[in-house]
């Protein structure tokens, strides 16, 4: 069989039908209103290529530098024309004709959508690398079946899965083929929020066929919506285009929208309610989030693809429990930020330029980043774009991906949250601003700007702050992607269990922290409620199964993982929060191993949690307590370890170093039987300077490089060293330069970085390391 029909796939046909076609089968399985069609399966792909013999040909052609542009160029015509010039065996044509006759009424005008079997995976979203066809019919059906297989070769396709480390050979491609839907709106869902994974559902839609938005042609009208009471902020766009088919040709054409739609309200409330009870059915049935393309027509809505969301980020997920750290705002899709409005972009930039805003759009990938403006406005305009520079252009193409990478940021005139210039800077790393409208026209070639990811706002002048420059890590980053050895450890922050993937990854030796409040937090209810509800078996379940993710994806390396720890006023805002206590200030109050200790019985089903998993063999998971004071509290939770069945002997535990107290007593903790001591740098520097660390109005006096800081962090590496205890620092703090080598140089065992600063700091770690080295032989 060279096809498959969508509703005899499920996902585990992933291998033969790849991301796209698995999710439009499971979609439809599930009874969505997924609109009907057919799969060219991977393995005819496959037999295609090996049965004309052009397989290791093709293989051959693309083993190239890809660094090199020409040979990257001539790589991809080869592989290409490989593929284009090599007929059809009469079998398949006739097996994939036939099938389209039985779609629609045989006359139907069908997408046709490459589907890579590497493509939509949880760890990489390939955005809008394969082709797509919309409005196919069967005379051009064949053609572009094969001009799909093709796409597996364009320059963009091999750059990226040499970078991303996938094997060229071992990616086949599948072929969706699908009636169409004639999209009078349409656009794309995020079922939680892209950044942070708040319960909060962001639409984008546009007028016509959704391509529009997803390639970033139209600024689409974009919806944030509170999943728990429907609360809604709308930003109305203006939109100027529409694509919708040519009648006549049945090609997809590019038309103007008509004067008084064009800053009209797409869609209705109603149809928002319809969209959200369909994304809260789709996300429910693949348990987690999803990023879903849909359409509407005469009222009915339909869904057109759906994938797991690749982007959810470490440091903004903090926000939703208030832990951000408060220099920064939030990206929440409107282009508004939601906190910190106090230290706004213009406050921080005094070197060199007038700090204005001089343009300003959605903060799509987070990152303040100075540097040279790039006008692109052709392809031609990339080589002019070097390393640090930042690309303005209209909307970035996949062609850009390998510029993109070398930019230091990225601007648009046009798109949203999910147009390829913010998925993929977002998978980059680099910080981006879509949908400006005018940034192309107001910056000038070569204007040095600053731009801010998180803000949405592009800044006149130079106004990096030092602690978010790279340049002491980029002077030691040798060019090969090695892993730098290094015997401080470097590990890595996870706070929900989906980045755990992402987070190993990175090559981190292991997780320093593993925050579970995310866990208890996305249950929505407290834990006191979710066990009344639900029972204690679900309630130790949703943390084994949390934790065992983690766990499993890091195995052996070692999994620090932190009891609960959530303020008040966090868990205040979830079903059964009512019954918290009212409190002045959540930040001294009931939180931490203090509520653990007044809630033994709740605290007793953690530990049972943590038991599980020994029992299971997760012996690389270690357990850690937040907000002690003194060797009190660790005795107190070491009895009610023991009392769970944990033998403190046996498994290695710790505590955080997140007051002075705690940092003044570590002797006595060290004597206690801890293994290991975190430096909670968030908030021993609240604590330490008195600097509440949500606060926008003293976030300039929120220094983790105080000396006052440094000196306790000081004393108690050196006093942990007397003692044969590990230390090690899991707070925001570690991410930094300046941080890095004051540690290293005092001596801690490891250090715990964001995802996407760990390789930057396993860099400076070696430079530091090498230093000491050198200095004790000179
Ligand atoms: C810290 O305080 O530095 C820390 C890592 O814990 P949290 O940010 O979760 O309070
Ligand atoms: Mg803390």
């Amino acid at each position: 069989m060279a096809v498959l029909w969508l509703d005899e796939i499920s996902a585990g046909d992933l291998e033969q039908v790849g991301g796209k076609g698995a999710s439009l089968g499971e979609l439809t399985g599930a009874g969505l209103p997924v609109p009907p069609g057919f799969v060219v399966t991977a393995g005819t792909y496959r037999s295609f290529i090996e049965e004309a013999e052009i397989d290791e040909e093709l293989f051959e052609a693309v083993d190239v530098d890809v660094d090199d542009s020409s040979a990257l160029a001539e790589a991809a015509d080869r592989a290409q024309e490989l593929i284009l010039e090599t007929p059809f065996p009469d079998e398949l044509r006739d097996e994939i004709l036939e099938s389209y006759g039985e779609v629609g009424d045989g006359e139907a005008f069908v997408a046709v959508r490459s589907s890579a079997t590497a493509e939509d995976l949880p760890d990489a979203s390939f955005a809008g690398q394969q082709e797509t066809f919309l409005n196919v019919t069967e005379e051009d059906l064949l053609d572009r079946v094969r001009e799909c297989w093709a796409s597996l070769f364009t320059q963009r396709a091999i750059y990226y899965r040499q970078e991303q480390g996938f094997d060229h050979s071992a990616v086949n491609i599948a072929v969706v083929v699908q009636q169409m839907v004639d999209a009078e709106k349409s656009g794309v869902m995020f079922t939680s929020h892209p950044s942070t994974g708040d319960p909060t559902m962001i639409i984008e839609a546009a007028w016509g066929l959704g391509e529009a938005v997803v390639s970033g042609a139209v600024s689409p009208d974009n919806y944030v919506i509170d999943r728990k009471d429907r609360s809604m902020d709308v930003t109305v766009a203006e939109k100027k285009v529409k694509h919708e088919k040519n009648e006549a040709t049945g090609q997809t054409v590019e038309r103007e929208v008509p004067e008084d739609k064009r800053t009209q309200r797409v869609i209705s409330d109603d149809e928002i309610d319809s969209l959200m009870d369909l994304g809260e059915r789709v996300e429910d049935h693949y348990d987690e989030p999803q990023d879903v393309e849909w359409a509407i027509v005469g009222g009915d809505v339909y869904m057109l693809q759906s994938r797991p969301i690749t982007t959810i980020d470490e440091d903004d997920s903090d926000a939703a429990t208030g832990s951000v750290d408060p220099t920064k705002g939030l990206t929440d899709g409107s282009g508004s930020v939601q906190t910190a409005e106090g230290t706004s972009s213009a406050g921080t930039a005094d070197a060199g330029g007038s700090g204005e805003v001089i343009v300003d759009g959605l903060g799509s990938s987070p990152g303040t980043v100075s540097g040279p403006a790039k006008i692109v406005t052709k392809l031609d305009d990339l080589a002019k774009v070097g390393e640090g520079d930042i690309i303005v252009t209209e909307m970035t193409m996949p062609d850009m991906v390998p510029a993109m990478k070398r930019a230091s940021g990225i601007i648009t005139d046009e798109g949203g949250m999910t147009s390829h210039a913010a998925i993929v800077s977002r998978e980059l790393g680099v910080p981006a601003i879509v949908g400006t409208t005018n940034a192309t026209t107001v910056l000038e070639d070569g204007q040095v700007v600053t731009l801010d990811g998180d803000k949405g706002s592009v800044l006149e002048g130079s106004a990096v702050e030092p602690e978010e420059e790279t340049e002491p890590v980029e002077e030691v980053r040798p060019q090969s992607p090695v892993k730098p050895m290094t015997a401080t450890e470097v590990k890595v922050n996870v706070s929900i269990p989906e980045a755990a993937e992402r987070a190993a990854a990175t090559g981190a030796d292991g997780v320093g922290l593993l925050r579970t409040e995310h866990m208890i937090l996305s249950l929505n209810q407290t834990p006191e409620k979710f066990i009344a509800e639900n029972g204690v078996d679900d309630y130790i379940s949703e943390l084994v199964d949390g934790i065992r993710g983690v766990a499993d994806e890091f195995y052996p390396r070692p999994v620090r993982v932190r009891t609960l720890d959530a303020p008040s006023d966090e868990f205040r805002q979830l079903e059964g929060g009512e019954d918290e206590p009212e409190e002045h200030n959540p930040m001294l109050g009931y939180r931490g191993i203090r509520r653990s200790l007044d809630r033994t019985d709740v605290f007793a089903h953690e530990l049972e949690a943590f038991h599980r998993l020994y029992e299971m063999g997760y012996d690389n998971v270690e357990i850690m307590f937040p907000l002690v004071n003194d060797a009190e509290d660790i005795y107190r939770a070491k009895s009610c370890m023991k009392e769970a069945g944990i033998d403190p002997e046996k498994r290695k535990w710790g505590a955080m170093i997140e007051t002075p107290a705690s940092a003044l007593s570590v002797e006595e903790m060290a004597e206690a039987g801890i293994d290991f001591a975190s430096f909670g740098t968030n908030d021993l520097t609240q604590y330490t300077l008195a600097v509440d660390r949500n606060n926008e109005h003293v976030a300039d006096r929120f220094d983790e490089l105080h000396p006052a800081v440094l000196r306790l962090i000081g004393d108690v590496i050196e006093t942990c060293r007397e003692h044969d205890v590990e230390t090690s620092i899991c707070g925001q703090a570690g991410s930094k330069p300046e941080m890095v080598r004051f540690l290293v140089n005092e001596g801690i065992s490891s250090i715990s970085a964001n995802i996407d600063a760990v390789r930057d700091v396993q860099h400076e770690v070696k430079r530091v390391e090498q230093k000491l080295l050198l200095d004790s032989v000179r």
